[in-house]
């Protein structure tokens, strides 16, 4: 191991040990690592999601499927529900698919990072992450915490997304054998509260003595980032058919944009659509207002029209929502900003 390993790692896990955040998913530094299925869960509930927002999650899911072979055995519809609002629902698809995966070979996570690579929806970030901090196993795990600090602490002028194997190939010269886990975890507290993306803390930070971005100055300017380019605006329109205190709800398509979600039913916003399409009875319609989303690739204007019909009967599947338990429906936010939109009109 050479020195400046040594050191960082060393300055690292001290401070980890002193200052490490109390998770629900975590055990603390130093201890039995925790159960492969909370670690799993929580990373797959994290990507894109704020530690904040993620806890009730976590708590919901782990008190209704507390083992995975538990949430293996639950209905598709009964997931999705209760993720919606979480968002990216593509994440939990791949949860159930490797749940299953899971409970198939006896409900046991392997233990390594190439296995764990190999379940379905288990990207090479979650398996480096669980490899690391349920079974200990020295592996690299780079979030976009890990990627702050570490472009920060050898001033790497590269700017992302492209310096990603650069950073990856960094963090791995100063990933610990031992205590792996905690070191990952460590990394990514550190950018969550000291090394924080707009006012790093380098007054309190336990890698100030190596880090070549605060000898240098403006660490805040570090990771330097590839110009975006601006995301394109669709417009949509959904539909809001009420009758006798229930609204008519469909299920999307299994594929696609919130796929397998409760929603109203909407025109499909594609790509081309001028946000004027049919809705699934003739009408007539009411303009109840806008409602704006941003999804990864693009921006959605949805324009929601409501039809109050006392014989409305729509075209295709769907089914008559209770609209006192429209919050048990688990829409998906959008839809869920398009349902209160809906409901203060009426009011
Ligand atoms: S010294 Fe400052 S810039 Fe460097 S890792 Fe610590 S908080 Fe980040």
């Amino acid at each position: 191991m050479d020195a400046s390993r040594d050191t960082i790692s060393e300055l690292l896990l001290g401070w980890y040990d002193r200052h490490a955040r109390a998770l629900p998913w975590r055990a603390p530094p130093g201890t039995a690592a925790p159960e492969p299925y909370r670690v799993w869960l929580s990373e797959v509930m994290l990507q894109q999601t704020t530690v904040a927002a993620v806890k009730d999650y976590f708590a919901a899911f782990t008190a209704r499927w507390p083992k995975v072979t538990d949430l293996a055995a639950a209905a598709d519809e009964e997931v999705m529900a209760a993720w919606a609002g979480l968002g990216y629902y593509a994440r939990a698809r791949n949860l159930l698919a490797c749940a299953r995966a899971v409970a198939a070979r006896g409900g046991t996570f392997p233990d390594s990072e190439d296995e764990l690579r190999a379940l379905p929806g288990l990207g090479a970030y979650t398996a480096a992450a669980v490899a690391a901090i349920a079974f200990g196993r020295r592996a690299v795990v780079v979030d976009a915490n890990v990627e702050r600090v570490v472009s920060r602490l050898f001033a790497l002028e590269e700017p992302l997304p492209g310096s990603r194997p650069t950073i990856r190939a960094l963090a791995d010269t100063i990933t610990p054998d031992a205590r792996a886990g905690d070191f990952a975890q460590a990394m990514m507290d550190l950018g969550a509260t000291v090394c924080t993306s707009r006012a790093p803390r380098c007054l309190l930070c336990p890698l100030a003595e190596p880090c070549k971005a605060r000898a240098q100055g403006e660490p805040e300017r570090l990771p330097v980032k590839a110009a975006k380019k601006a995301k394109p605006t669709r417009k949509g329109r959904a539909f809001w058919i009420e009758r006798d205190d229930h609204v008519w709800l469909v299920r999307r398509p299994g594929k696609g944009m919130l796929g397998g979600m409760r929603a109203l039913p909407d025109d499909g916003w594609s790509a081309r659509g001028d946000g004027s399409g049919e809705g699934p009875v003739a009408g007539p319609w009411d303009n109840a207002g806008r409602v704006a989303h941003v999804f990864t690739h693009f921006a959605l204007e949805l324009s929601l029209a409501v039809h109050l019909g006392a014989s409305a009967q729509p075209e295709g599947e769907g089914e008559w929502w209770p609209l006192d338990r429209i919050d048990e429906a688990g829409l998906p936010t959008l839809f869920a900003k398009a349902a209160r939109l809906a409901l203060a009109e009426a009011a």
